[in-house]
C-alpha cells in the first residue's frame, strides 16, 4: 500500500480538482457570459408581472450579503457549547442568532429555498425518483415562474453577485444573478477576496451571495490552520471518509482513531472559516459598509460523522451500503440543523436557540428588513414575527427512499414510508435523537400535517 505523505495528499487533491474542473466545464459550460444575457432578458420580461406582487414605488436602500457555509453543523459552533473554540468571531458578533432547519440535507434544493422562500416541493429544484442514487441526470431545475431574492432586488436596480465553491449551489440558482461564478473547490479566503474586489467596484446598492466549500469533502484547510487544535494524523483518505463508510468497518481502534482525526480536521477547518469571516467583516467595517448592510451567515445543511450510523444501517435502505457519513442521506439533526446569524442596522441583538427557524424564512425576513411591501405567499415567514412553535419541514434526500422531517418545537417527526419508519423524537429529553418513539396516534397526526405541508401549492409567480 502506498505510504500517505503530504505529497501524496497534495497529488490526490490536485487530481481531484482537475477532474472537477473538467467535469464542471462539460456539465455546466465554461462560458457564463451568456448567462448574464439570459438573466437580463428574463428580468425585463419579469418586471410587469412582479409589479402585481411587489410595490416598487419605494426603494430599499440597504445592501445584503448572504454567506452560506457548506456542511456547517450547528452543534460545532462554539457559542452553542461545543468543546473547541471553533468560532470566536461568530461568537463575538452582536446580532440575531438562532438554529435554522435546512429545507433539505443537501446543497441543491437547500440553496434554492434560501433564495426563494419556498420549500423544495414548491420551488422544484429537487432530485427526482423513487429509489434515489444521487443520479445527477434526475435533477429538476428551479421553476421558471419563481423569482429569487436576487431577481427581486435586481428589479430594484441592485447589482447582484453570486460565487460558489460547490457546483450544485451554482447550478441550483444559475442565471438568477447579474454576475454568477463557479469557483470549484476554491478556498474561503479567495472567494471572499474576490467578493471584496467586486464590492469595491459597486456604486449602487448590491446583493451578494457566496457559498463556501471548505467544510465539504475533500476537506483541506490551509497549512496555518491544518493542525490548529492539534496535529491531524495523515491517515489514508482523511480528507474523505477513509475506508469507514460501511457499517462493517465502523468499529475498532483504527476506526476510532480515524473518527477522532476527521473531527479534528473538520474543527480546524471551521476555525479557518471563522478567521476568514472575521477578515471579511473587518473589510466591511473599513469600507464603512456596516451601517447600511445586512449580513446573513448560515449553511445549506450540516454533515454527519457517524452520529446515527447504527440507526441508519439498521433501518434505512441505501444502495451504496453506506451509513453515518457525509450528507444528503438522512434528516437527523446533524444534517438539518445549522446556525443562523443576522447582523446589521435595526437587527435585534439576541439569541433564540429554542425557537427553530427555517431556510424558507430568509427571503421573507429580508424583504421585511428592507421595507419591501409585497403580497407574496412565501412558505416561510419573518423570523422576528414567528411564533416559538410551528411546523418546519425538511425533505428531498438523495440516497435510498425519500425521508422527511417535521419539526414542531421540541418534537420531531421523521417519516420514510419506504423504510417503514415513522419515528418521533422528543428533542428536550433526547437531543441527539438516539431513542425513536413509536406512537401511532401522534404519528397519524403528524402524517396528516405532513401531507398538508407538502401537498404543494400553486406558487403565485406567473412570470414567463
Ligand atoms: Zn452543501
Amino acid at each position: 500500500m502506498e505510504k500517505i505523505t503530504d505529497q501524496v495528499i497534495k497529488r490526490n487533491l490536485k487530481v481531484y480538482k482537475l477532474f472537477r474542473k473538467v467535469y464542471d466545464r462539460v456539465k455546466f459550460g465554461a462560458n457564463t457570459s451568456k448567462d448574464r444575457v439570459t438573466f437580463e432578458q428574463r428580468l425585463k420580461k419579469t418586471k410587469r408581472f412582479a409589479e402585481k406582487f411587489i410595490d416598487f414605488s419605494s426603494k430599499p436602500d440597504k445592501n445584503v450579503i448572504l454567506i452560506t457555509v457548506d456542511c456547517l453543523r450547528n452543534d460545532h459552533i462554539s457559542y452553542n457549547g461545543y468543546q473547541r473554540e471553533t468560532t470566536p468571531f461568530l461568537k463575538s458578533i452582536r446580532g440575531y442568532k438562532a438554529s435554522l432547519i435546512a429545507t433539505s440535507p443537501w446543497t441543491y434544493p437547500a440553496i434554492a429555498s434560501l433564495l426563494t422562500g419556498f420549500y423544495p416541493h414548491n420551488h422544484g429544484a429537487v432530485l427526482e425518483g423513487e429509489d434515489r442514487k444521487f443520479d445527477l441526470s434526475k435533477l429538476k431545475p428551479l421553476k421558471e415562474n419563481i423569482l429569487t431574492l436576487s431577481e427581486i432586488l435586481a428589479l430594484f436596480d441592485y447589482a447582484t453577485y453570486f460565487n460558489s465553491g460547490i457546483d450544485l449551489a451554482f447550478l441550483s440558482v444559475r442565471r438568477r444573478f447579474h454576475e454568477q461564478r463557479l469557483s470549484s473547490l476554491t478556498d474561503a479566503e479567495s472567494i471572499l477576496n474576490e467578493l471584496e474586489r467586486w464590492i469595491k467596484n459597486q456604486d449602487n446598492n448590491f446583493f451578494a451571495h457566496v457559498h463556501l466549500k471548505d467544510l465539504h469533502e475533500p476537506i483541506s484547510p490551509p497549512n496555518e490552520f491544518y493542525n490548529y487544535f492539534g496535529e491531524v494524523k495523515k491517515l489514508p483518505k482523511i480528507e474523505y471518509w477513509g475506508e469507514f463508510q460501511k457499517p462493517e468497518n465502523q468499529k475498532g481502534g483504527k476506526f476510532e482513531e480515524f473518527r477522532e482525526n476527521k473531527l479534528l480536521l473538520y474543527d480546524n477547518t471551521l476555525r479557518y472559516v471563522d478567521y476568514v469571516l472575521e477578515q471579511f467583516h473587518t473589510f466591511l467595517e473599513d469600507k464603512g459598509l456596516i451601517d447600511n448592510t445586512i449580513l446573513v451567515i448560515t449553511a445549506d445543511h450540516g454533515e454527519e460523522f457517524w452520529d446515527h450510523a447504527e440507526l441508519e444501517a439498521g433501518y434505512f435502505y441505501d444502495v451504496r451500503g453506506y451509513a453515518g457519513v457525509g450528507h444528503g442521506h438522512s434528516v437527523f439533526n446533524e444534517l438539518i440543523e445549522v446556525p443562523l446569524i443576522i447582523m446589521g442596522p435595526d437587527i435585534p441583538k439576541k439569541r433564540e436557540e429554542d425557537k427553530p427557524v427555517s431556510g424558507v424564512d430568509i427571503v421573507p425576513t429580508l424583504m421585511d428588513l428592507l421595507g419591501i411591501q409585497h403580497n407574496i405567499l412565501f412558505d416561510g415567514i419573518n423570523i422576528f414575527k414567528a411564533p416559538k412553535k410551528r411546523l418546519i419541514l425538511s425533505e428531498n434526500t438523495i440516497h435510498g427512499h425519500e425521508k422527511k422531517a417535521l419539526v414542531y418545537g421540541k418534537l420531531k417527526f421523521m417519516y420514510s414510508p419506504g423504510d417503514n419508519v415513522a419515528w418521533i423524537f422528543n428533542l428536550k429529553n433526547d437531543p441527539n435523537e438516539q431513542n425513536p418513539i413509536i406512537d401511532e396516534e401522534l404519528s397519524e397526526m403528524f402524517i396528516e400535517k405532513l401531507s398538508k405541508v407538502t401537498s404543494g401549492k400553486m406558487v403565485f409567480w406567473r412570470v414567463i
